[in-house]
């Protein structure tokens, strides 16, 4: 028969087999098929291990049957059959009720898959799925590694594991399978081929098989994602954009001789490389890192200042209005009569700076929209929705997207769209975002890190306040926050809920609640309610923080009061601000000293990082203080430790990755199986993702492209347009 991986199942398994691998595991061609890794091996000797499992885990063993004996059950009616069964190694029982053994015979061999139970003190599976190996199977079972395959119930490992040997004896081996990878890269890797490696991950004699067949299969997933996105950076790299050279006494001068502080060395490089992006006629893509309080606006400013200078308007977009707000008044702060040319008491060398948000009433919406038709506001400030609402720009120039590290393909690419050519953009974000995230949901841009914060920073130091464990702590932690107050000081005390009694309590102005997985307040347990700000506000006004002026801030109020309460507290009528994660990003009030955290363990490890960003602003030591009912030996209290131990946020992205699965990272997508990513490990494989992405960009350089390799262009062209490639959007 001749086999390509093109055909369908129904001819190498027959149409029943076929038919429920289609339906229950979408498994149609034998491409699917032979794409279907195993999840796992089982191993003779697994047993021994067992001690070390959990009551609860799911296991399947290989073993032999020892021991089988049936029993009528005192207490009910029916029978109890107890089957002890050994792998040489070790032994444990395996209890069913009421079921006929007739084929579960001493001495024979099986695959026994359950979960781990104990009954008086030794672990044991309660009627577990098991398959005995017959004659036709004994070549397969006398295997040392045996797979095991994600399945169904329709359709369970083994019969995969069958369908398997079926099609290899139908093609006399996987001979038949193209390899897509070049010859050379292979040998430059030290790779397998396709078919040696399919032939490994499905038949393995050794965990080494495994391995490097493993290594293999990792690599078409890693360059075909890399051949995608340098594919991306090439089309984007040979769009026509508008040349923003600098212009010295304008604008730019204006801001950097108006600076209170010098720059630092990093800001100061960062600066360098946007300045002579900007002046090329290609549109800038850069991605820019920096710890929270790094000074990333400044940054932003000065670029959006040269694009002014240049003739050119930039638009800033905060992912919330509070932040929007607060960029605007600074920005316009800085600029002083610069921001105001054409009023009576601007400077004409200037520009002006409008804020334009949903929430403006007609009137100054309607002049704040005019000044951005026909090019009179130089910079403009809004929220991530000012692309959606068809806002006219004269000639835009850049767009600078701040703290958004969910900002996906597809928004970039309608953002291009916005100008008669497109526009430079500049994405901002606060949460450092591992090297491997960077060059797989980021791999479209250029990034630039910056990791110094500003000198004279006083830092944070944070502690967990576990109430659980110590229960004085919490009283301590309001009396520091009342020493910190009378000192002159702010604080912020911050919880997961707003409480206001509407269905769906949780904050909507979160970025993104999918950040706390981990403990996600909406994770569908039996814990109480999250904290919720207006009851704690309340408690704290008549309790702990009586005599305080507390006000509260969540996503629920109206722009205005959100501005007005958020201009309060910068003027310092406010004591201590209880708020959602509204104070999230970005929010600069460097008065404030104190956060406390109510219910830390309902929050994200990034999100947590963040938070406490807000109190490490200025001169002052900052101090956070994680309150959570977590015990400290518990998962959730040792991350909240983690957080508490180090600031370094990169290492703290990288426990968010092993928190989050990485199926959160890459969104959704990632976990189905035609994500096309099943092996690869974002944690894990750093180094090959970093050489596919070399590999990648140099097959592109070329204007060939992959006219040379059919092979890949098949698989780029199948990930591009397959709904495979969605997450890299939604990511
Ligand atoms: P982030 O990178 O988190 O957005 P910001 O841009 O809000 O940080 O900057 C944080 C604070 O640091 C601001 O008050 C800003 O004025 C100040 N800042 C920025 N750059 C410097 C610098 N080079 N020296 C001192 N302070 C700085
Ligand atoms: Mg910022």
């Amino acid at each position: 028969m001749a086999v390509t991986l093109e055909t369908d199942l129904s001819r190498v398994l027959g149409a029943k087999t076929a038919k429920a691998m289609a339906e229950s595991l979408d498994l149609r061609t034998v491409r699917d098929l032979l794409r279907h890794y195993p999840r796992r091996y089982a191993r003779r000797g697994e047993i021994a291990r067992l001690d070390d499992l959990q009551v609860g885990d799911r296991v399947t063993v290989l073993a032999q049957v020892r021991k089988v004996t049936s029993r009528r059950m005192r207490n009910r009616p029916g029978t109890l059959t107890e089957v002890t069964v050994g792998d040489g190694a070790g032994q444990m029982q395996l209890v069913f009720f009421n079921r006929k053994f007739g084929k579960l015979e001493e001495g024979s061999w099986g695959l026994f898959a359950g979960t781990v139970g104990e009954y008086r003190n030794s672990k044991q599976f309660a009627h577990p799925d098991f398959h005995l190996i017959t004659g036709d199977d004994d070549e397969d079972w006398a295997r040392a590694l045996i797979p095991i395959y994600p399945a169904s119930k329709d359709v369970s490992s083994w019969v995969i594991q069958k369908s398997v040997k079926l099609l290899l004896d139908a093609t006399g081996g996987f001979g038949f399978v193209e390899d897509p990878l070049p010859e050379d890269l292979r040998s430059r890797h030290g790779l397998l081929s396709l078919a040696a490696a399919l032939l490994d991950v499905h038949r393995p004699t050794s965990a080494e098989d495994v391995e490097r067949a493993q290594d293999r299969l990792k690599w078409d997933e890693a360059l075909t994602l890399q051949l995608v996105l340098a594919a991306r950076r090439r089309a984007a790299a040979l769009e026509p954009g508008t040349a923003r050279p600098r212009r010295s006494g304008g604008l730019l001068d204006a801001v950097d001789a108006a600076l209170p502080f010098s720059l630092t060395e990093g800001q100061r490089e960062v600066g360098e490389e946007l300045a002579a992006e900007l002046s090329r006629d290609q549109p800038m893509h850069r991605l820019l890192q920096g710890e929270v309080g790094s000074g990333k606006t400044v940054v932003a400013l000065r670029a959006m200042a040269q694009v002014v200078d240049a003739g050119g308007q930039a638009a800033l977009l905060a992912p919330t209005e509070v932040l929007a707000a607060q960029h605007a008044r600074s920005i316009s702060a800085m600029l002083g009569p610069l921001a105001r040319a054409g009023e009576l008491d601007g400077d004409p060398a200037g520009t002006r700076v409008v804020l334009l948000t949903g929430s403006l009433k007609a009137a100054p919406r309607r002049a704040a929209r005019a000044a951005v038709a026909d090019g009179s506001a130089g910079i403009v400030v809004g929220t991530h929705a000012l692309l959606q609402q068809g806002v006219e720009f004269a000639d835009l120039g850049l767009v600078v997207v701040d703290e958004q590290h969910r900002f996906g393909v597809e928004q970039r690419d309608a953002l291009r769209a916005k100008g008669e050519r497109p526009p430079h953009v500049l994405v901002m974000t606060a949460t450092p975002i591992p090297r491997t995230v960077a060059m797989t949901v980021y791999g479209d841009l250029e990034t630039s890190v910056l990791r110094q914060l500003p000198s004279g920073r006083g830092g944070v130091a944070s502690s967990v306040v576990p109430v659980a464990d110590k229960p004085t702590w919490l009283d301590r932690a309001w009396e520091r926050l009342r020493e910190e107050v009378a000192a002159g000081r702010q604080a912020y005390v911050v919880c997961p809920r707003i409480g206001d009694d509407e269905t769906g309590d949780d904050e909507t102005d979160a970025p993104d609640d999918a950040d706390g997985a981990p403990g996600d307040a909406k994770g569908g347990d039996d814990r109480r309610p999250p904290l919720a700000v207006l009851d704690v506000a309340r408690a704290l006004d008549e309790g702990a923080l009586a005599g305080l002026r507390l006000a509260v801030l969540h996503g629920r109020m109206t722009p205005e009061a959100k501005e007005a309460t958020m201009r309060a507290f910068a003027a310092r009528e406010v004591d201590v601000l209880v708020a959602t994660t509204v104070v999230e990003v970005g929010v600069d009030v460097p008065n404030a000293t104190v956060m406390v955290v109510m219910d830390a363990d309902r929050f994200g490890v990034s999100q947590l990082h963040q938070l406490r960003g807000r109190v490490a602003r200025g001169k002052h030591r900052g101090l956070c203080l994680l309150v959570t009912e977590a015990r400290e030996t518990t998962s959730t209290g040792q991350r909240l430790a983690a957080v508490a131990g180090t600031s370094d946020g990169f290492e703290l992205a990288r426990l968010d990755l092993e928190t989050r699965r990485e199926g959160d990272v890459l969104g959704a997508a990632q976990s189905g199986r035609r994500s096309g990513i099943r092996m690869l490990s974002l944690l894990e494989d750093e180094e090959l993702i970093a050489a596919a992405r070399t590999e990648a960009t140099a097959l592109l350089a070329t204007d060939r492209g992959l006219a040379d390799h059919p092979g890949l262009a098949m698989e780029v062209a199948a990930l591009a347009t397959d709904e495979r490639a969605e997450y890299l959007e939604k990511a």
